[in-house]
């Protein structure tokens, strides 16, 4: 990887640089919609991508699952609200919820079962099926 495999001209059928790979940096030839030289290539640049999208829904579901977590902390302590600046320290991340929903006065998110609004000072959980 890294190393040119090109000569430095110009691509003498269109006139420019001739695309390269994504992965070694080859002059890609033949078809204009190719990314990659080789299946060798392809590969690494699919399993690097599908490695960091699964790191990416791993990351994602852990904090759900503390979020989750947290908010039932809430519930079996029979709280209906907690300071927001506690819950963040525990983990909790407001932008990480399984749906949302806006109404006049509130934006709701829900995290699986549980409801709740995040505001300025304090996270408060819904309590009622009136959304
Ligand atoms: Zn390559």
């Amino acid at each position: 990887m890294g190393e040119d495999y090109g000569n430095g001209k110009m691509d003498s059928r269109s006139g420019t640089q001739p695309a390269r790979c994504l992965v070694c940096g080859r002059p890609l030839a033949g078809r204009t919609d190719k990314k990659f030289c080789s299946d060798r290539c392809r590969n690494i640049y699919n399993n690097g991508r599908y490695r960091r999208q699964r790191k990416r829904l791993c990351d994602f579901n852990r904090t759900l699952v503390t979020n989750y977590y947290l908010l039932r902390q809430m519930v079996a302590s029979g709280k209906h609200s907690c300071p927001k600046a506690a819950l963040l320290r525990s983990g909790f991340d407001p932008k990480c919820f399984t749906a949302s929903v806006e109404t006049v006065f509130f934006r709701w998110y829900r995290c699986f079962d549980l409801r709740y609004r995040v505001g300025r000072k304090f996270v408060h959980l819904k309590d009622d099926e009136n959304y």
